[in-house]
């Protein structure tokens, strides 16, 4: 593998080319015992780690839909979701709330999971993570109404130790119902809060 060098233009760097130049810039030794193999490491983390690139959230779900007469609040609480902030390529990490109340349809259980990996293995904030699972599954079954919460520590508060008391941050995306009546909001949450034991 070639070293970095003011002949390599950017692009035309492999991805390990620019770990190992990050490294020199952090004051490293990218040749030492321990680092040796670190671009290559980092390279294939990044990869898996944003695969949701890869995938396509409404053809995930397409071809999970199933008919049903069944119109109570189906919810799926703590579904563990590792993410990565785009503003600093930290780790963001927590739980994901999902609740609907379906008009005809339902979405296979295993498949709220793989829809919330598909978007949160992507740079991503939490916010816009949040919206994107909600409006995803509203436009997948259109039921009544959709509730996604999601609870996240940030390492890039929790590390840089600015705004500690932040670093646990919950978002939420309501709509249909769930936006418009506070009683289905309301039992949404207070769902999610029983028997809540995860810390946050
Ligand atoms: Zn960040």
């Amino acid at each position: 593998m070639k070293r970095t060098s003011e002949q390599v233009s950017l692009t035309s760097a492999s991805f390990e080319d620019l770990v190992r130049e990050q490294l020199l810039r952090l004051g490293e030794d990218p040749e030492r015992e321990g680092l040796e193999r670190t671009p290559e490491r980092v390279a294939k983390a990044l990869k898996y780690l944003t695969r949701g690139y890869q995938e396509d959230p409404e053809k995930l779900l397409k071809g999970a839909l199933f008919t049903v007469n069944y119109d109570e609040m189906v919810i799926i609480k703590d579904v563990e979701m590792f993410s990565l902030c785009e503003h600093h390529l930290l780790p963001f990490f927590g739980k994901v709330h999902v609740a609907y109340i379906p008009r005809g349809k339902v979405i296979g259980l295993s498949k709220i999971p793989r829809l919330i990996d598909a978007f949160s293995r992507r740079l991503q904030v939490q916010e816009r993570l949040t919206t994107q699972i909600a409006e995803c599954i509203q436009q997948a079954i259109e039921p009544e109404g959709v509730g996604v919460v999601i609870e996240a520590r940030h390492l890039c508060m929790m590390m840089r130790g600015v705004e500690k008391q932040h670093s646990a941050a919950v978002t939420s995306s309501m709509l249909g119902s769930f936006r418009t009546e506070q009683e289905t909001r309301e039992e949404f949450l207070a769902l999610i809060r029983a028997k809540n034991g995860n810390g946050f």
